[in-house]
């Protein structure tokens, strides 16, 4: 499907974007870094790893290069440093305070370094605490907690409590307000800071105003993440290193699962404002992302910023990149917007109406006194989660309503996008799935369009405001009620936040999709399936086969015409079969060589991408172009090949695309299009199209406990196939299955 509009503008992070460019300014102290001749760390023992040139090394060496002072007291003359020691847990800490111009008394901010427990120390991690006190015009705490290996995990954790409560006690006598004392920290600092807040809100006294987060570590169990992949030999931090860390830290792998560590599934409700600063060229960076997406979740105030073109450690680099500077003070202007939440607080206001936190609202059904169903689905409870048995609720049939029990359901890849918000509008718990086929097993009173027993199907939409110009018109997935259409799965295309007037017509904001054993749906939005279209076959033509057939019946595709498909996934697969049905003449550009058969059993002309001399050969003979392929691509070489007048329409990507030269559109009076999905109509005529030309998509029956693994296929490859749960195998009372908090979940 589909979701899409709403906030594709929002993404901070190109998924799957492996070429970062580096920032120059950046460049520069990594050259300068290289030319300090350190050795991998990971090659060596925690000694001779902590006597290693750091990246603040490189910054005073390039200072130094220019000319320029590189003090710390210089750089920043309007903050005051001392050291001094505090009782620790056992023994003395060693701590730094920084304290900002004025006369206070001041926000105090405790604050942990990085060096992943290992190495480096307050002196390495003195920039970004000196500047934080001067952006945030507040004390500055920075902890020399002690490090692995000789203190392995959890001895930092206990320190960083023990210095957090000595700050909390001694503040006043710092020249700072007890009441106003926030956490902050960098990389395994980052860490630290959150699990003490934890730890401080699980005992209920002196709780944190606010938690600054710099390139956290979240979560150490999985190092599949994006950014473990697209940033694997990253400066100066990389995989290797953060294992070598690891290996220092722990003393078996189940401390791991430890939710001071592994913060991303720790309880994390009721915390303080969270604000996230996330560098683009970091294995960090999808830590970030989790930990954001669990705090979001968790109903926590929560702001991420990811700085592109910059590397791990780039906070303490204000001196000599500006994105730094930039960074500390964002850091400083949020720890400001917390600290006076907190006086806020103190004269009587709600510290969660002024941080202006807001808990996701619970669904109120439309009728509370209706009849229930129970069901049962597979959700995802974070973008990062995989899917799992999961029990909820729907509201019965209502009186335009039916109830289906769900056969088969398509997996799409914009399910896919959906699971790990790619297009950051994803409501959790999310149970994808909008290609359903289903028998109706009970009609609402005044349903006149299908009767029990019925084989039928559902696509991407189960209601429209029905009253828009484009409903009216026939065009219900150009919705433009207030609300627009209701998403199979995940609620109104336009959630009520976004809505005028903060209005949800549906009385929803969340709705469960195809992935489960049940579904309501409104009688106008569940399609006839053709007695001889085999069922599980049906399942993928509700929308990877409107989404082809709608734009070429728009443009009017008809026999003879040459029509050119890019991408030959499961999309490309459809619109190749519907295109030759209708008797145009089909050329598939794929850049799998494989494919060039394949193409060819089909009865379709196939082009490599990659194949220069058949891109001028194929230049000005096409009558219609469509592109399938599910993420941001470059249309360019593809517009020469239109006639004059004609259009290259994009289906498979919902995202910002690179600029369309102008030149060669303007020359022929080409067009370059998008289409969405398909209407009612256009879905009844492609399941009717299908049936009578016999035609359909190739698809593998999964059962539901591989849906995972289908997912995992999927975003590997271009995989033609479509999977296909059949919804025989999930067990109503499968007993794996979660509930949703305490409260179950009314969803229709
Ligand atoms: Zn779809
Ligand atoms: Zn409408």
């Amino acid at each position: 499907m589909t979701s899409l509009v709403r906030d594709l503008i929002n993404t901070v992070h190109g998924a799957g974007d492996t070429s970062h460019s580096v920032d120059a300014h950046m460049q520069k102290v990594l050259d300068q870094l290289a030319q300090l001749h350190g050795q991998a760390i990971e090659n060596l023992d925690a000694a001779q790893a902590r006597v290693q040139p750091s990246p603040a090394d490189a910054v005073s060496a390039l200072l130094r290069a220019q000319g320029r002072t590189h003090s710390p007291e210089s750089l920043i003359p309007s903050v005051k440093s001392e050291d001094r020691s505090i009782p620790g847990v056992n023994g003395t800490l060693e701590i730094r305070i920084y304290t900002p111009e004025g006369k206070g008394p001041f926000p105090v901010v405790v604050y942990f370094h990085g060096g992943g427990w290992v190495i480096a120390d307050k002196d390495t991690y003195d920039a970004g605490a000196r500047g934080m006190s001067e952006s945030a015009a507040a004390i500055v705490v920075s902890v020399d907690y002690r490090r692995a290996p000789e203190h392995r995990f959890p001895t930092a954790w206990n320190d960083a409590i023990a210095a957090y409560d000595w700050v909390t006690t001694n503040a006043l006598a710092l020249n700072g307000d007890p009441e106003r004392v926030a956490l902050a920290g960098e990389s395994a600092g980052g860490n630290l800071a959150v699990a003490t807040a934890i730890a401080a809100r699980n005992r209920g006294t002196n709780k944190a105003v606010g938690v600054l987060a710099i390139y956290p570590v979240a979560q150490t169990g999985n190092t599949a993440t994006q950014s473990y992949d697209d940033s694997a030999h990253a400066r100066p931090l990389n995989k290797a290193m953060i294992a070598w860390f690891l290996d220092k830290l722990v003393t078996s792998p189940a401390d791991k699962a430890d939710t001071r560590l592994d913060l991303i599934n720790a309880d994390l409700v009721g915390l303080p404002p969270v604000t996230i600063i996330n560098a683009e060229i970091d294995p960090l960076r999808s830590d970030g992302e989790m930990l954001e997406m669990a705090l979001k979740e968790a109903g926590v105030d929560v702001t991420r910023k990811v700085y592109t073109g910059v590397t791990h450690e780039f906070f303490g680099m204000a001196a000599v990149v500006p994105k730094a500077q930039d960074a500390v003070e964002f850091a400083g202007a949020q720890l400001k917007r917390v600290f006076n939440g907190a006086v806020l607080a103190d004269a009587g206001h709600t510290r969660a109406a002024h941080a202006g936190a807001q808990p996701r609202a619970r669904l109120e059904p439309k009728d509370p006194g209706a009849a229930r169903l129970k069901a049962i689905g597979y959700a995802a409870k974070h973008s990062f989660s995989d899917l799992k048995p999961f029990k909820f609720e729907r509201q019965a049939a209502r009186a335009d309503e039916i109830e289906i029990d769900v056969l088969f359901c398509g997996v799409c890849h914009s399910d896919i996008h959906q699971i790990k918000n790619e297009w950051s509008n994803t409501v959790y718990p999310c149970v994808p799935g909008h290609e359903v086929v289903g028998r109706v097993t009970r009609i609402g009173s005044t349903v006149t369009r299908h009767a029990v027993g019925d084989l039928v199907g559902v696509g991407c939409m189960i209601d429209s405001c029905r009253q828009c110009e484009p409903c009216l018109a026939g065009d219900e997935n150009y919705c433009e009620g207030p609300n627009s259409w209701l998403a199979t799965y995940n609620g109104p295309m336009i959630p009520a936040a976004k809505a005028p007037g903060g209005k949800n017509t549906y009385g929803r904001d969340n709705t469960f999709g195809g992935y489960s054993n049940v579904l309501v749906v409104q009688e106008d939005f569940a399609l006839k399936i053709p007695a001889n279209l085999r069922p599980e076959v049906a399942a993928p033509i509700l929308c990877a086969g409107v989404t082809t057939y709608s734009p070429m019946k728009h443009w009017g595709v008809k026999p003879g015409d040459r029509v050119g498909i890019i991408g030959f996934g499961g999309l490309g697969d459809m619109a190749a079969k519907i295109a030759l049905a209708m008797g145009a003449e089909v050329t598939l550009f794929t850049t799998t060589k494989e494919k060039l058969a394949e193409a060819g059993r089909l009865g379709a002309k196939a082009v490599l991408e990659s194949d220069k001399q058949a891109f001028e050969a194929h230049e000005g003979k096409f009558d219609f172009i469509l592109s399938t392929i599910p993420k941001k691509h470059d249309i360019n070489p593809y517009i020469p090949l239109l006639k004059r007048d004609k259009t290259l329409c994009v289906v498979g990507a919902l995202e910002p695309m690179e600029g369309v030269n102008n030149q060669i559109v303007a020359f022929h009076r080409k067009n370059v299009a998008g289409s969405l999905i398909g209407s009612l109509q256009d879905t009844q005529e492609i399941l009717d199209f299908c049936a009578q030309h016999d035609i359909g998509p190739d698809i593998e029956l999964i059962d539901i406990d591989q849906i995972n693994e289908a997912v995992k296929r999927a975003i590997d490859g271009e995989v033609r196939f479509r999977s296909v749960i059949n919804m025989a195998s999930i067990a109503p009372d499968d007993p794996n299955a979660t509930v949703e908090d305490s409260a179950i979940f009314v969803v229709e």
